[in-house]
């Protein structure tokens, strides 16, 4: 593929936002929407947030001016890809009984495939994360149809939040894995310019059909300064070495109580979380109707109900529920899918109301390993 780079202009991603618009793709990514960079539908490089950037750290959100006109300036969206691929409710199916017969009626995929623009290293890997748990097993057939077709144009993050930690879970903020997006950018500030590389056959012809140049010694030399500034402005890290082993050796230490102290059980960070991919089915009967739907919703691991054994929960206790949580992304998620269920994308340290920061969480446990019983 296209390693070597092209330079593409901002009209030449207008360009391209437009004619994959006109090829049928529904094309999703970042914009302003009530003062948050939320991921929408987007028609052209008017919709993208420009000039605006991001503050993320534990528990706080907030757009912020730049001072100069970068469309991708910020860290990651104040909402997942995770909304489109394996969206919060779904409607699997509907039994009516019209004669007096029963019907069953499987709802219709939206059959356009979706364009993502914009999504970063991190979240490129909670996309293969998910790849893994709902296609490479036994296939989610709603997951498969939305996800098989997905045109995926990355951007590289030269402003990581304080909430991220890619780096440590080496996912970002730079996307190293080639064949990881059909198209990648990185955005240049200087001269306002990309330079774009192609990651897939799609995206090669994709690049093939837009107006680029070749990227030159300069646009080269500035994007690797820009990567190595981003990686330089990472503050969060985590040690993982022996840390999956250790989640399940620590199971019982009493410190579990004081790192989940604050904890409210409210399920934000498995809602925010772009690999948290639990679901509960529940029938919607309307009996005057004489109809029942069947629908899955995202479901957490921090409901009580969630663990729910013939008799009660096994997991009464909120610390009981945060360690589920905790353990699950860094340690059981290996066993089950060998992989790290974190990618280490923040949003779950953001958008915690009380600032619960997982990395933190990782190192009190770290560091009491070891210590009795809870
Ligand atoms: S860690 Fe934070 S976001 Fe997650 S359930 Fe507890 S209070 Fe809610
Ligand atoms: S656990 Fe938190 S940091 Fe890790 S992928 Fe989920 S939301 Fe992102």
């Amino acid at each position: 593929m296209g390693t070597s780079g092209r330079v593409l202009s901002v009209d030449g991603l207008d360009s391209l936002i437009r004619s994959i618009s006109a090829e049928g793709y529904r094309v999703l990514g970042p914009s302003v929407v009530d003062d948050l960079i939320r991921i929408t539908d987007i028609s052209g490089v008017a919709d993208l947030p420009a000039g605006v950037g991001d503050v993320q750290t534990a528990g706080k959100y907030a757009i912020r001016q730049r001072s100069d006109g970068a469309l991708f300036g910020f860290a990651t969206p104040a909402d997942t890809w995770k909304k489109y691929m394996f969206p919060p409710r779904v409607r699997l199916q509907s039994i009516a009984v019209p004669d007096g017969d029963e019907v069953v009626e499987h709802p219709p995929q939206d059959d356009r495939p979706v364009a993502l623009l914009g999504v970063r290293a991190c979240d490129l890997a909670a996309l293969r994360t998910h790849d893994r748990v709902l296609l490479d097993r036994v296939p989610d057939t709603d997951y498969a149809a939305r996800r098989t077709g997905a045109l995926l144009i990355a951007v590289d993050c030269h402003t990581p939040a304080d909430s991220c930690f890619c780096a440590s879970m080496t996912t970002g903020p730079t996307v190293r894995e080639e064949n990881a997006a059909d198209l990648i950018l990185t955005e240049l500030l200087d001269e306002h310019r990309f330079l774009v590389r192609s990651g897939t056959e799609q995206g090669a012809a994709l690049l093939e059909g837009l107006a680029t140049t070749e990227a030159t010694d300069e646009d080269t030399r500035a994007a690797a300064i820009q990567e190595q500034a981003a990686t330089d402005a990472l503050t969060k890290s985590l040690d993982t070495t022996g840390l999956a082993d250790l989640l399940k050796q620590e199971r019982n230490n009493p410190i579990w109580k004081q790192v989940a102290e604050t904890c409210l059980s409210c399920g934000n960070c498995t809602m925010m979380c772009p690999t948290c991919f639990c679901v509960s089915v529940e029938d919607e009967a309307d009996a005057l109707a004489g109809r029942d739907d069947r629908v899955r919703r995202w479901s957490s691991c921090f409901e009580l109900d969630y663990s729910y054994l013939h008799g009660g929960s096994i997991r009464e206790s909120i610390p009981s529920r945060y360690r589920q949580w905790l353990s699950h992304k860094f340690s059981t998620w290996w066993d089950q899918f060998d992989t790290s269920g974190c990618i280490g994308c923040g949003r779950c340290v953001t958008w915690c109301p009380v600032g619960i920061d997982v990395t933190e969480s990782c190192k009190t446990i770290q560091e009491h390993q070891g210590q009795g019983l809870m």
